[in-house]
Parts: C-alpha cells; structure tokens; sequence
C-alpha cells in the first residue's frame, strides 16, 4: 500500500518569528542576516525581499545593494529555537514517526491516518498558524522526495497533494535542479545532453545516462520517476546548533582567535541551555584565505551543554589544525548530537551542579542586559597556548 508522507517547512522561518516580535515588520522587506561590515550573509529574507531578487545565502552587502532601504534584523537564535521546539513538538504529537531535518522542516509519516493526507496536512497548516502565528508550506505524497519538492512548489502558504500514480507526471514540467542530488555542476552536465526538466531526464535512454554520470545515472532517472523509499526516520535526532564568524579581514592573531572561539561556545551553551539540550560532538571549522575549509571533530564522553567544556574541545581542535601567524578568515563551532541532557551526577561531581547553576545565573543577566555585561576573568588574563584548555573554569 502506498505510504503517505507528509512534508512541512516554516515559510521564511526567521523573518516570520520576527514579525511576531516585532509587529512593524510586517509587510516589508527585510532580512534576518549578519552585519555587511563583517562580511555576514542573509540567513532569511522576507517575501517583499524576495521580490528585488534578495534570497538566503547571499551576502548582506550583495542584498543592500539590490535595496538600499532594505531593513536589517540581527539574528536571534535562542528564540527560533524555542519556536522550532514547539512546533516540533506538535508535530510529534499529530504523527507516530516524525523526522525533523532541520529547524523549520520536517517529515511525518502519515499513512495510518485515518483523515488522509491533505487533511492531516491541512488541519496541522491552521493549528500552527493559529498557535504560533506561524505560515508554514506543505506537501503530500508517496514518497519523501517528493512531498518536499510539492512543498518547495506551493510556497508560500502552499498545500500541494500529489497522489500516489502520479509521481512521475507532477515532476515532469519541473526544472531538474529541484531534484535530490543535482547540483548546479549535475546541472550544467545536463543541460549540455538537452535536459531541462525533470521530464526530460524521466526520458533519457539509460544508455546515455550511464554515459554522463555512471552508475549513478540510473539513480537519478529513478529518482525522476519519484521514486523514493527512504522511510521517515525518527531514530536519531539530526538537529545540531553552530555559530560561525567570518573576519572582514584575516586573522592571525592568536589572542583574537581563542577570544572569538570562547565567545561561540558561551553562545552555543546559551542556546543549548534554553532549549533544553545537550551534544555529544563538538565540531570545529575553519576556513583559510584560499577558501578551502576544514572541519575536525571529537566525540565527548558524555553530552555538555557547559560552555567551559565547548570552548576546551574546540580549543583542542584549534590547536591541532592551526599554527601560529596563520591567517584565518573563517571560524566556526558547533554541537552535535544532540540529546536531552542526562549526565549522571555522582555524589563527588558538586563542582559540576554549582557550574550549571552559575551558568544560569549568566544566562540571565546576558539576557537582560545584553552579552556583554558578563565576560570571563579568563578572557583578560595572560594568553593561553592552543592545548592548555582542559582545567579551565
Ligand atoms: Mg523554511
């Protein structure tokens, strides 16, 4: 019997939370980005945005250009957060097996519904606009390729339903570059054999397939057919946080490096703190002058959200990968894995239960009055050398 796959994204999730926040916004166009001076880039653009050409991804300065009045909203992560949480949560509450993948998207496996998929998707489209003020695009079908690419269809505000038989017929007049797995270079090797659309590709002669991409071709024609059998898969959470900075100009210096590094994991810890989460994997990047871009990580004997405890693993990644007057321009931390905190406290491990407790003390006056108003002594005291973080706080 054919499943029923429902598929949801949030509709400019940032923006729209911002609207909430701020009711002015309503309306215009605006984006949710980092600062033009430092090189920041759009994380979500407003529809109005979108109308001058302005999408996530481009660069702030890039978006400014194109719209000179465009308003600029610094990001707030901890509060999409909260947010995505609790639409998550709904969603875990309306289906049995429900895969978030990433914080607006998800996929739920609807097909013991006794509703049927459009009304499933229809009544859960009014529950979260109705209980978070949020819009939000879905898509129905058989498979899980394609109840996202009729989402992407519908948006904004979108309910498509593509029933189970016509898969292949509704992909058919769409651009191939909305397809799994073809990426702008799969696209241009296309294009150069005479397909455009995923029809064309649906048609191609396995011959010439097998002669463009190998044995991937075959895939690929299946998959433009709509075939997919990947099942909603519930049994690991994928969401993971990250921070990253990009320098308006390299650094170098080891003092600002470490300095940059504590602050995303006091930011990281933040963010897992307030939503309740704790990760098992800390992952440092880098990106060097030439673009090319590195990422280490290390598996931790038990889940943190402990800012000290970030910042020491990646420490000790930095100091793996990086050598003194090295320029970076990129650098980035993030916690993976993530899970609800569960440490088992010993009867010895006081130190840790007084460390959560400060930290929420700080998280408070953060919050209140802003992140500058607490900074570690740490942080003003003589350098440390990449390494010499365990031990710390
Ligand atoms: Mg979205």
């Amino acid at each position: 019997m054919a499943r029923t796959i429902l598929h949801v994204d949030l509709d400019s999730f940032f923006c729209s939370v911002e609207e909430i926040l701020q009711p002015s916004l309503r309306g215009q166009a605006f984006v949710v980005a980092g600062r033009p001076e430092h090189r920041g880039v759009v994380a979500s653009a407003s529809y109005p945005a979108r109308r001058h050409g302005i999408h996530s991804a481009m660069p702030t300065a890039r978006a400014l250009r194109l719209l000179p009045d465009l308003v600029v909203v610094p990001p707030r992560h901890g509060t999409y957060g909260d947010f995505s949480r609790k639409v998550m949560d709904l969603l875990r509450e309306a289906a049995p097996r429900v895969e978030p993948i990433s914080v607006d998207e998800a996929f739920l496996d609807a097909s013991d519904d006794p509703r049927g998929g459009e009304a499933a998707a229809s009544a859960l489209q009014r529950e979260i606009r109705h209980r978070f003020q949020l819009p939000s695009s879905w898509g129905v079908a058989s498979t899980k390729l394609v109840a996202k690419i009729a989402t992407n269809v519908g948006k904004p505000n979108g309910l498509i339903v593509v029933p189970a038989g016509q898969e292949a017929s509704f992909l058919a007049p769409l651009p191939v570059g909305m397809l799994w797995g073809v990426g702008p270079k799969t696209q241009a090797a296309l294009l150069e054999i005479g397909v455009r659309t995923v029809g064309d590709l649906a048609r191609l002669p396995e011959a010439a397939l097998r002669a463009t991409f190998g044995p991937h071709g075959p895939e690929l024609a299946s998959r433009a057919l709509g075939r997919d059998d990947s099942p909603v898969d519930d049994s690991q959470d994928p969401r993971s946080i990250s921070s990253e900075r990009t320098f308006s100009r390299d650094v170098d210096d080891e003092g600002v490096l470490r300095a940059e590094l504590r602050r995303m994991a006091e930011e990281l810890g933040e963010r897992a703190r307030q939503d309740g989460w704790a990760g098992w994997t800390v992952r440092l990047k880098l990106r060097w002058p030439d673009f090319r871009t590195q990422t280490r990580q290390v598996r931790l004997d038990q889940p943190t959200d402990q800012d000290g405890e970030i910042f020491g693993a990646a420490w000790n990644l930095f100091g793996t990968e990086w050598s003194p007057g090295r320029p970076v321009r990129l650098i980035g931390v993030g916690l993976a894995d993530l899970t609800p905190p569960a440490r088992q406290l010993s009867l010895f491990d006081r130190s840790w239960q007084q460390d959560q407790g400060l930290l929420r003390a700080v998280d408070e006056i953060r919050r209140r009055f802003g992140p500058e108003a607490v900074r570690r002594a740490s942080e003003i005291s003589p350098r440390k050398k990449p390494g010499d973080a365990s031990g710390e706080e």
